[in-house]
């Protein structure tokens, strides 16, 4: 029987996960099954399917929204990052007992680095956004050896107060929390990050021309939607452009090597599912 494994969510349809997976277990040569389990809209319903997926020999799973929170609250042990973030992304069931993960913000940051060719060491960078995306992403930009860090968000007092909740965990790397109109005059950052959900609605965060630094990269977290009007907004300022298929896939090949103990690689996978930006 091959080892089972889901990535569970609310709505889950749209989810690459199982594809991502399958296309890693053929290359690697695992023997495991992964399908798309639908949490519902239901109180508790996170829970259900957890515990239903485990009785019924799970080994482990990826969570995706709206449920990262009650993922972490259902571990026994956490990672720093899930810690730190607030939210985990990825479990593990490991003789009796639940072991969390965040591996969002390492996707994201391997993206950047290893397929982009853009070390962060000493880079000045810009997030975007004050939810749920910012939070997995901010310490492992600070390990990467970030220069500083500031996160803006259209409601200012949610980007202060998670700056102000995250800056003790960073080993002395500068964190600030603006509002989005606090960037002009703000100076030049050498990567932008949109981790906003305003590309889901074709809109794009208020960011000036002159946030981003000669030849800076801008990163949409959000994927599929090939050039969204943040990254047009990039484009039109001079910048480099990039959307999260990458982090997608990177997050993917970390729990696929915490589950399995073989990386994968990610490169086919990432060009069977990216989308060209314009
Ligand atoms: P979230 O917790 O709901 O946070 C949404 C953020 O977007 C908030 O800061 C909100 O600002 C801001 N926002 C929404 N519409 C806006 C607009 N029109 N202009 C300016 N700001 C706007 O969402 P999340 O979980 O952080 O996810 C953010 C994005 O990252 C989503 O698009 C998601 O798909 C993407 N994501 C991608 C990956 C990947 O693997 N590639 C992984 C995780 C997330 P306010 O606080 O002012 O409301």
């Amino acid at each position: 029987m091959p080892d089972r494994y889901a990535v569970i969510g609310h709505p889950i349809a749209h989810s690459q996960s199982p594809l991502i997976h399958r296309l890693f277990a053929e290359a690697t040569g695992q023997a495991l099954v992964y399908e798309a389990i639908d949490g519902g809209a239901q109180e508790g319903g996170f829970a259900q399917a957890l515990a239903a997926f485990r009785a019924a020999g799970g080994r482990g799973v990826n969570v995706t929204l709206p449920f990262k929170l009650e993922a972490l609250a259902a571990a026994d042990v956490a990672s720093d990052d899930a810690r730190v973030a607030g939210a985990a992304n990825a479990l593990r069931f490991d003789r009796g007992r639940v072991e969390a993960q965040n591996f969002d913000g390492t996707g994201l940051v391997r993206d950047i680095e290893v397929n982009l060719g853009l070390p962060l060491k000493g880079r000045r960078v810009l997030l975007l956004g004050a939810g749920g995306a910012t939070r997995g992403a901010v310490l492992p930009m600070a390990r990467a050896g970030a220069a500083c860090i500031a996160i803006a968000n259209r409601t200012a007092d949610k980007a202060g107060a998670l700056a102000r909740e995250l800056a003790p965990h960073l080993a002395g790397v500068p964190l600030a929390g603006v509002g989005l109109d606090a960037l002009a005059g703000a100076g030049a950052f050498d990567v932008v990050i949109n981790a906003t959900s305003a590309s889901l609605t074709g809109a794009a965060p208020a960011v000036p021309p002159g946030a981003f630094a000669p030849g800076a990269l801008a990163y949409d977290m959000v994927y599929g939607k090939g050039l969204t009007p943040f990254l047009k907004l990039a484009q039109a300022a001079g910048a480099r452009v990039a959307d999260g298929t990458g982090m997608l896939v990177e997050q993917a090949a970390e729990a696929f090597a915490w589950w399995r103990g073989v990386r994968p690689d990610t490169r086919p996978v990432l060009a069977r599912l990216a989308v060209p930006l314009g």
